[in-house]
């Protein structure tokens, strides 16, 4: 029997335990390392020394390093815990965690448990095993994880193991990130320095800005047994081929509907843990597609929420194997129905409690919404193609412009009362702050926003920045994106913006300018400079493609290309003069993206060309094997053609098919040969795009004919009615 068939007969089969319901804030961070924890196992010293290094970024001394090790294995001891890890996320996209026991051998032989402060604040992982784009060949090889007090320690559970995981950043010894976490840090320190200033003017008591993110997981539940009979998924994570089922999402009946028994097991138990981790989830629903689903937090500072973030899609993958189940995190894993995205929900609070992107009450806060909220147009604008480069990936480009994600054209929504806001504003030429203006800031933006956002939620879904009410959201990012990528670009744009914004308000000051004539000027400025990025119609629409060309707006359809703007000029500038990227890092990071992308797209090829050849030709040889069987015997049983006419037309349409897929596999493979001989890795991407263009969409065809065409019983891959309906 194939393992199409051992797969579907397992299916079901096997019970999952739901984990009893317990009230979550019995639960909620009880493996994490919180500073309430810390206030019971540390001395008031170490005590007091970190949370100076939490607040301020400042360094701890070794003396105190050593007191704060102490009382975090204690702390970790308490709780079953032997091995402890440095924890990071290195370009390769994922986690990465070496662990060490606590367990030592004291000199004369005697056993103990040691974590000591050296231990606790550096770490040396081999970094010549992970990508560092050509900065190995640079700088030297070597490279360390240290310590990142901000993000607070906490425990892993697996199965019975239990490890004490510290975040750090990965860098090398020369100092370059090797990381996503370092730079998002520089970032984020980058924007408190801008956003404090520019608060200064409207409020002197802001002594921090810090950005934060809510983002929105959707994710794939596949049975796992099927998930193991598709070589393709197993391998790359998507589906190279599978026609589609007679029922796909036609009937619009998956989203918000009611939740798979077996899912709704797996959700629960991937919950507690992540609430045990201090992950604040807060909502879980069914997506459009079917199998697809969505899980959400409570958003936190940038920084935490993503450690939370990858950390969750490492719980969820390791939680699925408890229920049987697979998830799929990849970023389009069936044809034909919706991708999965990650929205990231974004925006900037202050020390003193504001949301800088909340709608005020008074015509001076109005007038700080305004500023924060024009800025981040702005920023969007100037640095279009750098959030495009953002979000560039192998798989993310199966979903931009699909017609069910943005497309790849940057623009910002914000709703039809803010666009009229804004015109106003814009149409307002004089350069005195007349009673007019000052009509404006009197507005009710407060209470009118949230209100005229609701009517336009459905519409700007096609907007891969939307405004939301109190929050911007980027929903161009992929699933299995690590969420530092694209808020690392966000804050160092937004972060330069206001340095600019912040310098030209100072001029006209200087000048003679009252202050928020002043603000009102450059904000009017601002809305002239980059109103071609707001489009409040369909983003899905040709008009808008159309029209978006003729305002100029970049449309980047493929990652090999899009990723160009990274290393302009214009890049190299925005990222060294806000302390985020040096030129080097910028084009290391520039090569291992690209190097993603080809080895991707060169493992599907090579997948395509696999099955193609092992299992769909096959099982159409052994159909026609058949068929010839069956008309030879018709024929010795003396019956004319108009017996066997049909069977003679499949046997025709399943040798054509099996002919061009032969052709293409051949052909692929050829191109492919000539696309690795090429030394230049940007030119190597395009070269594959090239053969991913060409061959797969057409490869494709001709595999998913014949699933409509050879008998059920020999196929061997499971089919998409199979793997996308559990019950
Ligand atoms: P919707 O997408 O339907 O508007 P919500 O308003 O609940 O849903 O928000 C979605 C996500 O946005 C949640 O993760 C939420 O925590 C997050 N969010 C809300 N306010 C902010 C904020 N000020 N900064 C960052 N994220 C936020
Ligand atoms: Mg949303």
């Amino acid at each position: 029997m194939s393992l199409r068939f051992n797969a579907i007969s397992s299916i079901n089969n096997n019970e999952t335990s739901i984990p009893a319901s317990t009230k979550i804030t019995g639960i909620f961070g009880t493996n994490v390392f919180t500073l309430k924890t810390a206030r019971e196992f540390l001395s008031d010293e170490a005590y007091k020394s970190l949370i100076t290094s939490i607040r301020g970024g400042k360094k701890i001394d070794r003396n105190v390093a050593n007191q704060i090790a102490n009382g975090i294995r204690a702390w970790a001891e308490s709780k079953g815990v032997t091995h402890y890890t440095h924890w990071f996320q290195p370009l390769t996209g994922t986690t990465a965690e070496k662990h060490d026991s606590f367990f030592t051998l004291k000199g004369d032989g005697t056993a103990i448990e040691e974590f000591d402060g050296a231990a606790l604040i550096q770490q040396e992982p081999d970094a010549s095993s992970f990508p560092s784009g050509g900065l190995r060949a640079t700088f030297e090889a070597r490279g360390y994880t240290a310590w990142d007090p901000s993000s607070p320690a906490f425990i892993i559970e697996i199965g019975q193991g239990k490890t004490l995981c510290i975040p750090t950043i990965f860098v090398s010894y020369t100092g370059e990130s090797l990381d996503y976490k370092a730079p998002l840090l520089k970032a984020i320190e980058a924007l408190n320095k801008s956003a404090v200033e520019v608060c200064n003017f409207f409020d002197k008591n802001v002594t921090k800005v810090t950005p934060t993110l809510g983002w929105e997981q959707e994710y794939f539940v596949i049975d796992e047994a099927l998930a193991t009979a598709r070589p393709d998924l197993v391998q790359c994570g998507r589906t190279v081929f599978g026609a589609s089922p007679a029922k796909g999402q036609q009937l619009e009946d998956h989203y918000f509907g009611s939740i798979p028994e077996r899912v709704y097991a797996f959700m629960r138990d991937y919950e507690q843990e992540a609430y045990k981790l201090g992950i604040p989830l807060r909502t879980r629903h069914n997506e459009v597609a079917p199998a697809q689903f969505e899980c959400a937090p409570i958003f936190e500072e940038v920084n935490i929420a993503v450690d939370h973030n990858t950390l969750l899609m490492d719980v969820m993958s390791r939680v699925a194997k408890r229920h049987k189940l697979v998830v799929l995190l990849h970023e389009k894993p069936f044809a034909g129905i919706n991708g999965s995205g990650k929205h990231n929900n974004w925006s900037m609070a202050t020390d003193t409690g504001v949301n800088l992107l909340a709608p005020g009450k008074t015509p001076k806060t109005n007038l700080m919404f305004l500023t924060f909220f024009v800025n981040t147009i702005k920023a969007v604008h100037d640095y279009a193609d750098i959030m495009r480069a953002a979000i560039a990936s192998a798989p993310n480009d199966h979903r931009l412009g699909a017609n069910e994600a943005p497309p790849a054209i940057i623009s910002v929504f914000v709703g039809q009362y803010l666009a009229k806001v804004l015109s106003d504003i814009e149409t307002r030429v004089s350069t005195k702050f007349d009673e007019q203006d000052e009509a404006i800031l009197k507005l009710d933006l407060h209470r009118s926003i949230p209100e005229l956002m609701l009517d336009n939620t459905d519409r700007n879904r096609t907007s891969p920045f939307a405004f939301t009410g109190n929050k911007f959201e980027f929903r161009a990012v992929g699933s299995s994106a690590n969420c530092a990528i694209s808020m690392t670009v966000l804050n160092t744009i937004m972060a330069d913006t206001l340095k600019k914004f912040k310098a030209d308000v100072d001029a006209l000051i200087e000048k003679g300018d009252k202050k928020e004539i002043a603000i009102m000027q450059v904000i009017q400025k601002y809305i002239v400079e980059s109103k071609n990025v707001l489009f409040e119609g369909d983003g899905y629409s040709d008009e808008w493609h159309k029209e978006a060309e003729r305002r100029g707006l970049p449309n980047l359809k493929t990652t090999p290309v899009a990723l160009d703007a990274m290393v302009t000029d214009k890049a190299k500038k925005l990222f060294e003069s806000n302390g985020v990227y040096s030129h080097t890092e910028l084009e290391a990071r520039h090569e291992i993206e690209l190097e993603k992308y080809i080895k991707k797209v060169q493992i599907e090829a090579r997948i395509m060309g696999d099955l193609a050849i092992n299992h769909i030709i096959p099982a159409a040889i052994a159909y026609q094997n058949e068929l010839l069987s069956n008309v030879n015997g018709l024929k010795a049983a003396g019956l004319g053609e108009a017996a066997y006419k049909s069977q003679l037309s499949i046997l025709k349409e399943v040798s054509e098919h099996i002919q061009v897929i032969h052709d293409k596999v051949n052909l692929m493979v050829e191109a492919r040969k000539v696309a690795n001989n090429i030394a230049d890795s940007r030119e190597k991407a395009i070269s594959y795009e090239s053969i991913k263009s060409t061959y797969f969409d057409e490869i494709r065809y001709h595999v998913d004919k014949l699933e409509h065409l050879v008998d059920d019983e020999k196929w061997t891959l499971p089919k998409y009615r199979e793997m996308l309906f559990l019950r």
